[in-house]
């Protein structure tokens, strides 16, 4: 019987943990705060932004959502995020993405102030991340995959992690957290991409098999091991006369297929997605935790 993994539950866990710790934060005078910036109005991006604002609100955190024009300069987005890495009430800042195409994104990234970079995607976090710095920030739906995999007992140490997609967002660095020589890493990571051979060979070896490629249903029972565990990291939209949007989203895996082979599995929706957010209020409380002792790091995580 295959086991579902239930990202909603795994981040209501991980909220009761933040409000505890947001709760002791505001004793000491200390609101954590998160700003988000807009540019355009791309509805999906709209969406995004409205559902951290919310979260942020529920938690009792300072929400900052700065709605800028589509026709936005660098300079004026660059304006905005110095004047939010100054601003002492903002312990996180992000740049909804994607921006529109005037805006050099990687220049942006470079512009926040890193301890406040609660994407995890400034060069200097980057670099943090391979280094194994437990100061720095790792991007969110890695750090939540990487959650769903520990509450849900599926071990990690030792395992065979196969990583469809090697992007700078999913792939690369959730193989770089899942190879950290400590507790919650310790795996041994293959990441293929659309280049790859004999993609069936090398997925059928693993014991967790992660999908983040954005293609819509693309894993199939053919590409997994009986027993492995399924991450389906894809949101993709398909048409769907039923449906009142005229679409459904489907996930990266084909679920119905290949959860009678898998022994875990994660729905689309309501698996990873969740924990995305989740993770982002995470990093942002983490982020006002360093800031408020002056920047200095977090005590290394114990082995
Ligand atoms: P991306 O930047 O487009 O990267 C996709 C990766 O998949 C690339 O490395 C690409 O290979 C690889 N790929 C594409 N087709 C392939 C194939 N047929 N076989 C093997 N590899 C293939 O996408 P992303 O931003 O990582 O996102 C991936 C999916 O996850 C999307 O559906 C996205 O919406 C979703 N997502 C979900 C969350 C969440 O919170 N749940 C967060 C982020 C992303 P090349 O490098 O060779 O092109």
């Amino acid at each position: 019987m295959v086991m579902l993994i239930d990202g909603r539950v795994i981040a209501g866990k991980v909220y009761v943990d933040l409000r505890r710790e947001i709760t002791q934060l505001k004793s000491k005078g200390v609101t954590p705060g998160l700003a988000v910036i807009l540019v355009g109005d791309n509805p999906a991006s709209s969406a995004y932004v409205r559902s951290k604002d919310k979260m942020c609100r529920d938690l009792g955190l300072h929400s900052v959502k700065l709605e800028l024009p589509a026709s936005t300069t660098q300079a004026e987005l660059l304006g905005s995020v110095k004047a939010l890495n100054h601003d002492s009430t903002i312990h996180g800042i992000l740049v909804q993405s994607p921006p529109p195409e005037q805006i050099d994104e990687a220049a942006i990234v470079r512009a926040l102030d890193p301890r406040k970079d609660v994407d995890g995607f400034h060069p200097e976090n980057v670099a943090k991340l391979v280094i194994g710095d437990p100061s720095g920030f790792a991007p969110c739906t890695p750090l939540g995959i990487q959650r769903l995999l520990i509450e849900n007992k599926i071990q990690i140490a030792g395992a065979h992690v196969v990583i469809l997609g090697r992007s700078m967002i999913v792939g690369k660095p959730l193989a770089l957290l899942l190879m950290q020589k400590n507790k919650d890493g310790n795996a041994t990571v293959t990441i293929a991409h659309s280049q790859s051979r004999d993609l069936e060979k090398i997925t059928r070896s693993a014991d967790i098999l992660i999908a983040a490629i954005g293609r819509p249903n693309f894993v199939k029972a053919k590409h997994v091991r009986d027993g492995a565990a399924v991450i389906d990291v894809g949101i993709n939209r398909v048409e769907d006369a039923a449906s009142k949007r005229g679409y459904r989203l489907v996930g990266d895996v084909l679920f119905d297929d290949v959860s009678k082979k898998a022994g875990a599995i994660t729905p689309v929706p309501g698996g990873v997605g969740p924990m995305t957010i989740a993770m982002l209020m995470s990093n942002t409380v983490k982020a006002c935790r360093q800031l408020a002792r002056g920047g200095s790091p977090e005590p290394p995580a114990g082995d």
